[in-house]
C-alpha cells in the first residue's frame, strides 16, 4: 500500500497520520501481493507516520499469518507473527521548496521526489524478520520417526531392537560396493 506523505511533510513536526493495511486473505492481484513471496497470507496493521526532522517516522504493529512447515513432523501450517517495528525515513527532496536535502544516511529508506512511502516491503521485510525460525504445528509435536521417516502423530509406534538392526542391514547394504576382478 503506497501512502502520500507530502500533506505530513507539509505539517508541523511532531504532526501523525494513522494508517491501516488490513487483508486477509492477500489478493494475489492486489497492492499487497508482494507480501505473498513471503508466505504471508494475511496481515492486520496499524502504522503511525509523524513528520520528523529528517523526514518520518513509520511506526507501527502488525499480525500477520504466514504459511509455514512444522519443522518436526514437516506438515504445512499457518504460523501467526505478531511484530512491533520503528523506521526513519529520510526526505530526499524539500516538500516546500523542492529543494534537494542532505543525503541520507548509507543503506536509510528514503523519501523520494513523489513523497510516497511503499509500506507493504517495509511490512513484508518486519514479518519475515518476525517469522519464527523452527515453527510447531502444537507444542508437543512428535515429529517424524528417525527409523522410518512416518508421522509419529499420526502413527505412534517404536521400533524394536530387530528391527533397528534390520534396517542398519539395509543402510549398510545401499553403501556396499563389492569390487569385481
Ligand atoms: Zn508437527
Ligand atoms: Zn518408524
Amino acid at each position: 500500500m503506497k501512502v502520500n506523505i507530502a500533506p505530513l511533510l507539509k505539517a508541523p513536526i511532531g504532526t501523525q497520520t494513522d494508517y491501516a493495511v488490513t487483508e486477509a486473505p492477500i489478493d494475489p492481484h492486489g497492492e499487497n501481493a508482494e507480501l505473498l513471496d513471503a508466505s504471508v497470507e494475511s496481515i492486520d496493521a496499524d502504522i503511525v507516520a509523524t513528520h520528523t526532522n529528517p523526514g518520518a517516522l513509520i511506526e507501527g504493529e502488525a499480525s500477520a499469518k504466514v504459511a509455514v512447515q512444522c519443522s518436526r513432523c514437516l506438515k504445512p501450517i499457518q504460523a501467526p507473527v505478531r511484530t512491533h517495528f520503528a523506521e526513519q525515513y529520510y526526505a530526499t527532496i524539500d516538500v516546500l521548496s523542492g529543494d534537494a536535502r542532505d543525503t541520507a544516511p548509507r543503506d536509510a529508506k528514503t523519501i523520494g521526489s513523489d513523497f510516497r512511502i511503499d509500506l507493504t516491503p517495509l511490512l513484508r521485510e518486519e514479518v519475515i524478520l518476525a517469522t519464527p525460525l523452527a515453527p510447531l504445528c502444537r507444542p508437543d509435536c512428535k515429529g517424524l520417526c528417525l527409523v522410518c521417516g512416518r508421522d509419529l502423530n499420526l502413527e505412534p509406534h517404536v521400533h524394536d531392537a530387530a528391527t533397528n538392526e534390520s534396517w542398519a542391514k539395509l543402510e549398510a547394504l545401499k553403501d556396499f560396493h563389492p569390487e569385481r576382478e
